[in-house]
């Protein structure tokens, strides 16, 4: 069997001009960082492809295939057999290397790209001697140049020769740290993780604030979310999670605070703690789950009296989503099957029986002017609580 490796396909970070080569170093960055779980492997780029080679017998690439599957900035994957630069040779690969997938379909094609010029046969050449053998040993297969049901690549490079097939689709978007550092408000719920995963797909590294209000809320809903970072964390990498203790916070709205503005109050100071972190941890921006219209608190009026506490950009990337489609979102990143588990949230302990869901900011204001706010968010601050959160 012949040496393997993976090749990894650059997706819109190719079109990034002079920006490219900070895109590219960071994408190698990420990928070296995440694959040093799954052994020691050489990870060098060229011509818009990241080579993935394993330096010995050690290396799992198994393991290594499903880290690269989480890694944004890359279209798609595929392992590769690698040979030597002669044609008989690169002929036995593919029969070889692809013969599962050559019993089990009907047609197919060979396309070959060719970068060393001092290769004797030109590309057109080379897959048709290829695709000829290939017809010779597997007598079932017929070849279709149109719509084939499998698109046999050779690739003749100056290190060597490579064999796959078209491999499988990516993670997509950009290297997570091209777009900069946010800070994502993160609950138990569905929302928030989808949230943080879909803006670590657009390049932002991601701090973690997250509220807890015990005794109202438990130990173990704390340590949920810990493990919906973990899910998250296996694209974004490591996360820095900071929690903030409400509990005197919420007991103050609900007891002094007009109670159908509660959510709104309290969602402020979410912010507000939220926007004071994300300064101190280097962030220029927030994050929330929020989807237009979901609840009281996610009205166009509503978001407006929230975004006025703060001056930081706040981002909600699921503003136009269904539910249907965060829930499909939660099913493919992996974090559904934890977020349905019932623990209390901050969010939904004293919740108003009739919140306004067209709040009025001046009113908002007023309502808030009942409790010694600056006070309250300062001594919750100072005694946050911060961990790391990596991928296993
Ligand atoms: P989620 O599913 O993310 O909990 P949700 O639909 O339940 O969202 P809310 O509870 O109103 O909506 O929360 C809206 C957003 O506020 C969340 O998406 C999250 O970004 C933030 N948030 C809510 N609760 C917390 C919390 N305990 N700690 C940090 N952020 C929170
Ligand atoms: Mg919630």
């Amino acid at each position: 069997m012949a040496e393997e490796v993976i090749l990894l396909k650059l997706g819109e970070i190719a079109l990034k001009g002079l920006n490219r080569r900070t895109f590219e170093d960071t994408l190698l960055k990420n990928i070296r960082r995440r694959l040093s779980a799954a052994g020691e492997f050489a990870v060098t780029s060229r011509q818009s492809t990241i080579y993935v080679e394993p330096k010995d017998g050690n290396a799992d690439m198994d393991r290594a295939e499903s880290l690269c599957a989480k890694v944004f900035g890359v279209v798609s994957y595929a392992r590769a057999a690698v040979t030597q630069k002669d044609l008989g040779a690169i002929e036995r690969t593919a029969a070889e290397y692809l013969e599962e997938t050559l019993e089990e379909i009907s047609t197919f094609k060979v396309e070959c790209k060719r970068s060393d010029k001092k290769f004797p046969l030109k590309s057109p050449e080379i897959s048709a001697q290829v695709g000829g053998y290939l017809l010779d040993s597997y007598p079932h297969l017929r070849v279709d140049v149109h719509n084939p049901d499998l698109v046999v690549r050779v690739e003749v490079r100056e290190a060597g020769a490579y064999v796959h097939d078209d491999g499988k689709p990516g993670a997509g978007g950009i290297p997570v740290g091209t777009g900069g550092k946010a800070a994502v408000l993160i609950s138990g719920g569905l929302d928030s993780p989808a949230a943080a995963w879909l803006m670590a797909k657009r390049g932002v590294e991601l701090t973690a604030v997250h509220f807890a209000s015990p005794p109202y809320t438990s130990e173990l809903a704390h340590e949920k979310v810990v493990r919906l970072l973990r899910k998250v964390s296996e694209y974004a990498g490591r996360v820095k999670m900071v929690t903030v203790n409400f509990t005197r916070l919420q007991e103050e709205i609900r007891d002094k605070c007009p109670e159908d503005l509660g959510t709104v109050i309290l969602r402020r100071f979410m912010l507000r703690a939220a926007e004071q972190v994300a300064r101190e941890e280097g962030c220029a921006a927030l994050i929330t789950g929020e989807s237009l219209g979901q609840v009281a608190s996610q009205t166009m009026q509503a978001i407006a009296c929230t975004d006025a506490a703060v001056s930081m950009p706040v981002f909600r990337p699921l503003i136009g989503l269904d539910k249907a489609e965060i829930v499909k979102l939660a099913h493919q990143i992996e974090t559904y099957e934890i977020s349905i588990e019932p623990y209390e949230d901050c969010c939904t302990i004293f919740t108003p029986k009739h919140p306004r869901t067209r709040p009025i900011l001046h009113f908002v204001e007023a309502g808030e002017g009942a409790i010694e706010g600056e006070v309250l968010l300062r001594e919750a601050l100072e005694e946050k609580t911060a961990l790391y959160v990596s991928p296993r």
